[in-house]
């Protein structure tokens, strides 16, 4: 089946096309700038394959709507083309970042689901109206095909209230909705039943420790296939030290920068979302970046890499405890595919508790997924490619077929 995958940001639209029964991308593409006088289009026909063909369109796209026409009028061009009409996109699959409690699966969109996902704007201010904008278009566009909505909040809607809730009055969660809910889901959960097939277990019998290391990162706390804990909150800036992203602080901070520096709440958040993480610390959110400064020497580099494993091992500890029995520790997304060091570091010295990893594996693993650690390793170390647009696709497939 031809899925249409679309990620609507407020200002932009990321999408593939993909055949869940080939796995295969048939396109996959990005509209930026919208609404902005220089907007700009990138698609690329079948990536990553010989026949790789990249287009370019530089022009202004007032909305939404006239960059999903540019892209269909592209996906059906007669010469360069994909599919010969938009009737063979069968379904559309839309990733949302933010459910709230109103969603833990994927959901057909209607009028309802629209108003469900409206209803948590106040949550996800940065990312709910842009999904909403790339729903209402496709829906206008594509009238005859079902479409689906994946959130990325799903997979975390099995943790228990004592891990969801914060130490602040209950009334606050049952009035606004105020308690953890957890990111990257899709990815967390397509990991998951990967690492399943690679343990040779039903995935009901997984206990997990997977780490989505991005930009944006999270790990995730798996019990027999769900997630019990992870480590983002009420929005994505929780949690780990991450590229732009603070993470967990004490929360005494805004207070303490508002009295001291006269900052506002916007600034604050500003700061604390985009100007913090690895960058505040050395001026770099790109682990690339901040391996060539530390073989310069950069003192700040290596300790923005410090920081940053050492708050991720905080968490694997605090998972490996509640946990105690671990079948695999998982690592993906950018940083968790391809940077060596930082699984090693992350890796270290933990022999003791039967994490083992095996360092030639470490670094000379290829494919989609490896198992990493040694044949002795009680608890396997495991490398796992994600892919987000294929989870979301294959979901969408599977709602779809239902029907
Ligand atoms: P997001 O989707 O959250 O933007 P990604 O999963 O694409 O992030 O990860 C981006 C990060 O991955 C980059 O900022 C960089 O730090 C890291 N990264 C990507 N490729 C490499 C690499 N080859 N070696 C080390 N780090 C890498």
């Amino acid at each position: 089946m031809n899925v249409l995958v679309i990620n609507s940001g407020s200002s932009s639209i990321k999408y593939q096309l993909l055949n869940t029964a080939t796995e295969e991308v048939l396109v996959s593409g990005l509209v930026e700038r919208i609404g902005e006088g220089d907007g700009r289009l990138k698609q690329k026909n079948h990536p990553g394959t010989d026949a790789e063909k990249v287009i370019e369109i530089n022009q202004a796209f007032a909305d939404h709507e006239a960059g999903m026409v540019m892209v269909i009028d592209l996906i059906t061009d007669a010469e360069n083309g994909v599919v010969a009409d938009k009737s063979e996109i069968v379904a559309i699959g839309h990733r949302i970042v933010h459910g709230g409690e109103n969603f833990f699966e994927p959901m057909l969109i209607d009028d309802e689901v629209v108003d469900g996902i409206e209803k948590v704007i106040p949550m996800a201010p940065l990312h709910n109206p842009g999904h909403l904008a790339g729903i209402n278009t496709t829906r206008r566009l594509f009238p005859d095909a079902p479409q689906v909505v994946v959130f990325d909040t799903a997979f975390h809607q099995t943790m228990p209230p004592k891990a969801f809730l914060y130490g602040l009055p209950y009334e606050l969660y049952k009035e606004l909705g105020l308690r953890r809910y957890g990111f990257h889901g899709t990815s967390h959960k397509y990991v998951t039943g990967k690492a399943a097939e690679m343990l040779g277990k039903p995935v009901e019998q997984c206990n997990l420790i997977t780490l989505h290391l991005g930009n944006g990162a999270s790990i995730t706390e798996v019990r027999g296939g769900k997630s019990v804990d992870t480590s983002m909150g009420l929005t994505p800036l929780g949690g780990l030290i991450m590229g732009t992203r603070s993470g967990n602080i004490d929360p005494a901070i805004v207070r303490y920068l508002h009295d001291r520096k006269g900052w506002d709440i916007d600034k604050i958040d500003h700061l604390l979302t985009k100007e913090s993480g690895m960058l505040g610390i050395c001026g770099s959110n790109d682990l690339r970046d901040i391996h060539e400064r530390i073989a310069e020497g950069d003192e700040r580099a290596e300790l923005a890499l410090e920081m940053s494993v050492h708050r991720a091992r905080q968490y694997m500890g605090a998972y490996f405890f509640d946990l105690v029995d671990v079948d695999a520790i998982v690592f993906t997304a950018g940083i968790g595919e391809n940077d060596e060091v930082y699984r090693e570091m992350c890796c270290r010295e933990l022999e003791p508790l039967g994490i083992e990893l095996d360092k030639t594996k470490n670094v000379s693993w290829s494919g989609e997924s490896a198992i990493i650690s040694t044949g002795d390793s009680k608890v396997k170390i495991m490398v796992i490619r994600t892919n987000e647009e294929l989870a979301i696709a294959k979901e969408t497939a599977e709602l779809v077929s239902g029907l």
